[in-house]
């Protein structure tokens, strides 16, 4: 007999970003511009003679050093993992769990609720204000009242492109009763970063992506930048020879071409202005963003299946708490934002 799933399993929802076959997607916040050709060569290049019968080096030191040194820190004080997903799971798994808690801001990430409860842990969820922004009164009265083992942050945040400010990150670490995790996956995006604030004696973390600037979300790369004594933690929490070898060398070998990384944050960054003010035109509200995508909400309906009608992909916020009629728009190639402004000028009549 097949047995019942885990009762705090049986509801919840899977995660569902539709996959369909568009000429334009603009819906999960990928680079639209693939790596360096020279990337693709060295990797290639160094992957002819990497022996597959041997398992990779279980702590991906090579790896580890690389974005230790490109960040400026210790390799102890970085962890990597298969997306930064699998490294927020790791730090649930180490410090969540039944009887523990985690605290939220909604809107945000849903991944931010959703490893915690497949981990089996509580989710206080707090609210941001009416623009998106975080009031750090409201972060001090959810910390004081549920008491998280750990505190999320998003910055830039997910799906609105707000960032959390310094003074908010600030407040969070005064009242925390245990870890506060920037996630940062959209942070070159943004002016600043809670980076340079790591340190062994700080219950902070920040985690960042390889999917976005970087242009490789196919490669499944992620890691967090936080005390050693959290990255020891989270890293019995991951299961051996979880990174490998091909991931590994992809992700030393990226840190080559941090230059080519910034002119595409450029180009990305420029064309998220040019289309902000495009929408500014149009019978939507949109809210400042700081990422490679902007939220936005027209005021008519049926937008998001029109845009899908004229081969334009965004993403379907609507159902999530507080984003009533809300899609979001990833930054595309100038070329892909001018298709979705045009699908979407028409759309709105
Ligand atoms: N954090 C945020 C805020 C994200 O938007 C995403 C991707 N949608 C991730 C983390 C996950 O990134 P990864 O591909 O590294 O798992």
């Amino acid at each position: 007999m097949i047995p019942p799933v885990r009762d705090d399993l049986a509801d919840l929802e899977g995660y569902h970003s539709p996959q369909v076959s568009v000429d334009v997607r603009l819906n999960t916040n990928e680079s639209p511009y693939p790596p360096p050709p020279a990337w693709r060569a060295a990797l290639l290049e160094e992957l002819a003679s990497v022996p597959f019968h041997r398992y990779p080096d279980r702590s991906a030191r090579d790896l580890r050093r690389a974005i230790a040194t490109w960040h400026g820190v210790r390799p102890d004080q970085v962890l990597a993992g298969n997306g930064s997903n699998e490294v927020i799971q790791a730090l649930c798994l180490a410090y969540g769990g039944p009887g523990r808690t985690v605290a939220v801001f909604a809107p945000t990430y849903a991944l931010h609720s959703h490893i915690p409860r497949i981990t089996g842990t509580n989710v206080a969820v707090g609210e941001r204000r009416a623009d998106f922004t975080l009031d750090p009164a409201e972060v001090e009265r959810v910390l004081a009242e549920a008491r998280p083992v750990i505190t999320f942050l998003c910055s830039p945040n997910n799906p609105t492109g707000r960032i959390e400010p310094r003074e908010v990150v600030d407040a969070a670490l005064a009242a925390a009763p245990g870890l506060v995790v920037v996630d940062e996956a959209y942070a070159q995006f943004a002016p600043w970063s809670a980076l340079d604030m790591v340190a062994d004696d700080r219950p902070l973390v920040v985690t960042r992506t390889f999917s976005k600037t970087w242009s490789m979300a196919g490669f499944r790369l992620g890691y967090l930048v936080g005390p050693a004594e959290v990255v020891a933690a989270a890293e019995k929490a991951m299961l051996p020879y979880h990174l490998d070898t091909a991931k590994q060398t992809a992700g030393r070998l990226a840190l080559a071409y941090t230059g080519e990384m910034e002119a595409r944050v450029g180009a990305l960054v420029a064309e998220r202005e040019r289309l902000a003010a495009a929408l500014a035109g149009l019978p939507v509200d949109t809210w400042p963003s700081a990422a490679n995508f902007i939220l936005f909400r027209p005021r008519v309906e049926g937008v998001w299946k029109g845009l899908l009608d004229r081969s334009v992909l965004v993403r379907d916020c609507s159902s999530w708490p507080r984003l009533d009629g809300c899609l979001r728009v990833t930054v595309g190639t100038p070329s892909e934002n001018d298709a979705f402004l045009s699908a979407l000028t028409e759309v709105l009549g």
